[in-house]
């Protein structure tokens, strides 16, 4: 069975002792949704920074399978020279089972190159070992001139070159429009299921993957996670600041899986 995707995307917030207090909070919440069998069909996946991989993977039990731990990104090369960097092999080594890839902070800030982004999804398949969370998006430009599924389908074209002619078990894609990351004003449901519609359609018709989920990132909260999370083809969220605070994630968690 396919499960509904509930992501935590921590980006450069919380220290130790902040995270200690959160998950204080999340896991004895969680148990209690745990013992109504709430995540039969739901995973939650947490992406704190690199420093708090160790910690968040701490407070996972062996029984809750159902939480994963996923890093917010990484570099392509084995080892070496790369002063600052942090390989596949180390994200592993921490716990994580996914790797957010090409997250648009990554791209318009730290100016993370279509051509990049293709060859850690590539280092990620060769290892076989780790899931991408591959991020496209459009900015408001691209969708004001409703262009949208050209500029979408050419990001994922390029990331995903390098597995053109691979069979491939798992990929997540996250569709996270620029214009609605951290500005409160998420994609309208209608719009968001049309896109995931799309790229269900492109990644079907061009790649051969066995299970693709196509979650949606931007300003989801607590108020729209239920209309965005009933849409056929929205296979979970990638939630940034309403992941911040346990107990509105808790509420998020919750609501998707009501
Ligand atoms: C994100 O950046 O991945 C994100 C979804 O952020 P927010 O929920 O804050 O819009």
């Amino acid at each position: 069975m396919k499960k509904k995707i509930i992501a935590a995307n921590f980006k450069m917030n919380k220290t130790r002792s902040d995270v200690e207090y959160y998950f204080d909070i999340f896991m004895e919440k969680i148990d209690i949704l745990k013992s109504k069998s709430f995540f039969t069909d739901t995973e939650i996946i947490f992406a704190p920074s690199f420093t708090l991989l160790r910690d968040v993977h701490g407070r996972i039990k062996p029984q809750d399978d159902f939480i994963k731990l996923a890093s917010q990104n990484f570099y392509h090369k084995k080892n070496g020279a790369y002063t600052g960097e942090i390989n596949l092999d180390m994200i592993k080594d921490c716990g994580c089972v996914y790797a957010i890839v090409g997250h648009s902070e990554r791209r318009n800030i730290f100016n993370e190159s279509d051509e990049l982004i293709a060859k850690k999804i590539n280092t990620i398949y060769d290892d076989g070992c780790v899931v991408p969370i591959l991020c496209v998006g459009e900015s408001l430009s691209v969708r004001n001139k409703n262009n949208q599924e050209i500029f979408i389908g050419n990001q994922l074209n390029s990331a995903l070159r390098p597995i053109q002619d691979r069979k491939i078990s798992s990929l997540i894609i996250a569709y996270e429009p620029i214009w609605a990351i951290g500005t409160g004003v998420a994609a309208k449901s209608e719009d968001g299921e049309k896109m995931h519609n799309f790229i269900h359609n492109y990644i079907h018709s061009n790649y051969q993957i066995s299970e693709l989920r196509v979650i949606y990132g931007g300003s989801v909260s607590e108020t729209n996670i239920t209309e965005l999370i009933t849409k056929p083809h929205i296979d979970g969220v990638l939630v940034g600041g309403a992941s911040l605070d346990p107990a509105v994630f808790l509420n998020v968690v919750r609501l998707s899986t009501d």
